[in-house]
């Protein structure tokens, strides 16, 4: 088809196949509609493709070996233990590709359309699909907007030969004897510490006095802790300036305070925040309202300015992660198809995959005071729990926030092994209304890192067992 030509008609269409994009699809189709999702790239989007999974792959790979080459006090020690580097990104590829393809399976088991090629809008109710030299108009009842986001990209440090976004570090073939990252937030810490545990010599150069500068310090400072004992380099206020390459290294100059440094590196990964794919779209052809930071605006049913067009995921404000963008692609069609949903997003846990895991859901106890609480704390940590030392992993807490006039669990923060798994129960709490008197009474197996929830509840309500108060 050219351009120009009549425009074939759709009924729901998903633009976009990232974890937004095609559970919208597949919710939308379970509930009668006739759905096509139009993708540029690969299906999976970023978090399947060059983000969650590849990341996480990475993470368990690294971790294994530091685990085999440390003896950690138990009599068992290992000789020779090498890495294959090779093989780990083939058997992380292997992972990216089972999960793609499963998501093509799905979209094709629920009669979704699937279009490959670039949209962008040319009006209100219509987009044209690029494909190189072939393009396609669809003209769409309703259209769901989940394009996602990219790595920001510093005007000094343009992507490119050594200077590295998550992307390209999560595809090296080799691991860098040295590799210096600028931002020291989640994506930053979980690629650098893996990369340490590989035996690449790490350097974070964080521009705040604390590395994970969202999250609580005390929190913060385990992580903090075991990137010391990796001999990963964390320097604090650093500003950096500019970098220079050649074809095998790249030094980067940067300041703290006012004294100036560099350092030369193999690779310079820049993992400074994301920006949402919302500038070539064609937004205003449609009438989409973005703001300064180019989000799309939308009410509390993922509705944009216009009518007929919603938007979930990356490209709306919120914490930019997979499981936001699958419940907002869930309410978004559950909207169109005629349901009366809404967003509520009291529990959005959020999980840093370092070692140790941190994991949040709801307020901190710093939130919960700011919006007017008056707060019960409970902290338990792991060192007292039976389970945690017979895993040897003995770093970090559970700590529960909760009204102190009726007990309503407010928020947890978790820090520790399996911290990504604790936070669930947690999080369940907290959309069920549950006091810390309902996690207390309920029975927890033991030896589990799960009695620890319990036992944080009961330090919160002032009789705990295993901790002397
Ligand atoms: C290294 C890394 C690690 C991460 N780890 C985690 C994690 O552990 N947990 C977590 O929750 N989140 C994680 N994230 C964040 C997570 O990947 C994103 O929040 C999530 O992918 C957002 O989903 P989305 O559907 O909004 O967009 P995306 O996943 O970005 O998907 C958007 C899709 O739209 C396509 N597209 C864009 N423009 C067009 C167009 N014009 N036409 C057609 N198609 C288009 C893109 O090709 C892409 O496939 C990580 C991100 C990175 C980079």
């Amino acid at each position: 088809m050219v351009v120009g030509e009549f425009g074939k008609e759709v009924d729901v269409l998903v633009i976009g196949a990232g974890p937004g994009g095609y559970v919208a699809a597949i919710r939308a189709a379970q509930l009668g509609k006739k759905v096509t999702i139009v993708e540029k790239d690969k299906l999976g989007g970023v978090c399947l493709n060059v983000g969650c999974i590849p990341s996480k792959a990475l993470i368990s790979a690294a971790h294994k070996y530091e685990l085999m080459n440390d003896d950690q006090g138990m009599g068992i020690t290992a000789e020779n233990v090498t890495v294959d580097f090779a093989k780990v990104q083939e058997w992380k590829q292997g992972v990216v590709q089972k999960l793609t393809g499963g998501v093509e399976t799905l979209l094709k088991g629920n009669n979704v359309e699937i279009i490959q090629g670039e949209a962008i809008f040319v009006s209100e109710d219509e987009v044209r699909v690029n494909r190189g030299y072939e393009s396609e108009r669809l003209k769409f009842n309703h259209c769901i907007i989940a394009t996602g986001s990219r790595p920001v990209e510093l005007k000094p440090f343009p992507f490119g030969g050594r200077i590295i976004s998550s992307t390209e570090a999560l595809a090296l073939k080799e691991i860098p004897k040295s590799m210096v990252v600028i931002g020291g937030g989640y994506i930053g810490i979980e690629l650098g510490q893996t990369f340490a545990k590989f035996g690449t010599k790490v350097t974070i150069l964080e521009g705040e006095n604390q590395i994970l500068p969202t999250f609580e310090k005390q929190v913060a400072q385990l992580v903090q802790k075991n990137l010391k004992r990796l001999n990963v380099n964390v320097v604090k206020n650093a500003m950096a300036q500019s970098a220079e390459q050649d074809e095998n290294s790249v030094t980067v100059t940067y300041k703290v305070k006012d004294k100036e440094e560099t350092i030369t590196a193999d690779y310079l990964l820049v993992t400074v925040g994301r920006k949402p794919n919302t500038d070539e779209l064609g937004l205003d052809m449609a009438g989409v309202k973005v703001n300064e930071r180019g989000l799309i605006e939308v009410d509390e049913q993922c509705r944009t300015s216009n009518e007929r067009i919603f938007a979930i995921g990356d490209v709306v404000a919120g914490p930019a992660l997979a499981h936001k963008a699958s419940y907002e692609g869930k309410i978004a069609a559950e909207v169109i198809a005629g349901e009366p949903s809404a967003v509520d997003y009291k529990v959005i846990p959020a999980v840093v995959f370092s070692d140790p895991e941190i994991a949040t859901v709801g307020l901190t106890e710093a939130e919960a005071k700011e919006e007017g609480y008056e707060v019960s704390v409970g902290k338990f940590p792991f060192a007292a729990n039976g389970r945690a030392l017979s895993v040897n992993a003995t770093d970090g807490f559970v700590k529960v926030v909760a009204n102190k006039e009726n007990g309503v669990i407010l928020g947890a923060q978790v820090v520790g092994m399996e911290a990504s798994n604790l936070i669930a129960e947690l999080g369940l709490a907290i959309e069920m209304g549950a006091t810390l008197e309902d996690v207390a009474l309920t029975i927890h197996a033991h030896p589990t890192l799960g009695e620890m929830t319990m036992e944080a509840a009961e330090v919160a309500l002032g009789q705990p067992i295993h901790m002397v108060k």
